[in-house]
């Protein structure tokens, strides 16, 4: 569903992603691990066009994601993404959130958007704060609140770029279990994280990602248990 052919990108002299191929089929759920700076907040990017690639390229199904004439708003409804920042609106409700790209991005009617973030909404276990502001939302909640909204575009693709790390144990679990439904579900996922339990029990690959170079990539048994390079080895252990 998701092809990643020779992706190069460069921030000044440093070459931050040097030469990345990559295959995600629908239905898989692809966790990226590596070292900080290790360019896998800049790989999502690539993949929804927040990030413009020096070269090399993407495709979504038969659709040239990096092709010159491709419409970024078109794509980030196909490839939805949470990030670590909770970036709702914050003088719009939960319910509000979701709806203004439902109406202004794909020009569903007011009531109609109304019903599918109220369904959304539920769906991250948060019918009941539907009209409460995120001032008014833990940490967790927001984090939810912006997987819905990601989730009403009906995206092909769900990228997380370490949807929990900003976030305490106990909200941090909120999220992994919706996270775990869309798993469930059949979701195609794109997910960087620190959170080895996620990655045992949902990952179908496990890529490792040193220096902007793909180390090794695998089943996580392979590379928690028995990784072919000494570096993957290394790196859970240190995250261990
Ligand atoms: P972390 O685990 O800390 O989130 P990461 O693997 O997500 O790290 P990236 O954020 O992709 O790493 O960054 C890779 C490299 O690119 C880093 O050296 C970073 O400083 C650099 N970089 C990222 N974004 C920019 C930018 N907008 N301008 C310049 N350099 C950038
Ligand atoms: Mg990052």
């Amino acid at each position: 569903l998701l092809r990643i052919e020779d992706l190069h990108k460069s921030y000044g002299n440093e070459e931050v992603l040097q030469g990345i191929d990559l295959a995600v089929e629908r239905g898989d759920v692809e966790v990226l691990v590596g070292p900080s700076g290790s360019g896998k907040s800049t790989l999502l990017r690539c993949l929804n066009l927040l990030t413009p690639v020096d070269s090399g390229h993407i495709y979504l199904g038969d659709t040239e994601v990096t092709a010159p004439d491709t419409d970024p708003n078109e794509i980030r409804q196909q490839i939805g993404m949470v990030f670590q920042d909770i970036n709702l609106f914050a003088h719009l409700t939960a319910r509000q959130n979701i709806t203004l790209g439902l109406r202004k991005v794909k020009g569903i009617p007011k009531d109609e958007a109304r019903k599918r973030a109220d369904a959304e909404l539920e769906r991250v276990g948060l019918a009941d704060q539907a009209d409460s502001y995120p001032a008014q939302l833990s940490g967790g909640q927001k984090q939810r609140v912006g997987i819905a909204r990601a989730l009403a575009m009906d995206p092909e693709v769900m990228l997380f770029d370490e949807p929990t790390s900003a976030l305490d144990p106990e909200l941090s679990n909120e999220v992994l279990e919706v996270m775990d439904e869309l798993v469930e579900g059949g979701m195609t996922m794109v997910v960087v994280t620190h959170e080895m339990r996620f990655a045992r029990g949902g990952a179908t690959n496990i890529t490792f990602l040193s220096d902007g170079q793909i180390v090794e990539r695998g089943p996580p048994d392979k590379l928690f248990e028995d990784p072919d390079r000494e570096r993957t080895a290394q790196f859970f252990q240190s995250i261990r």
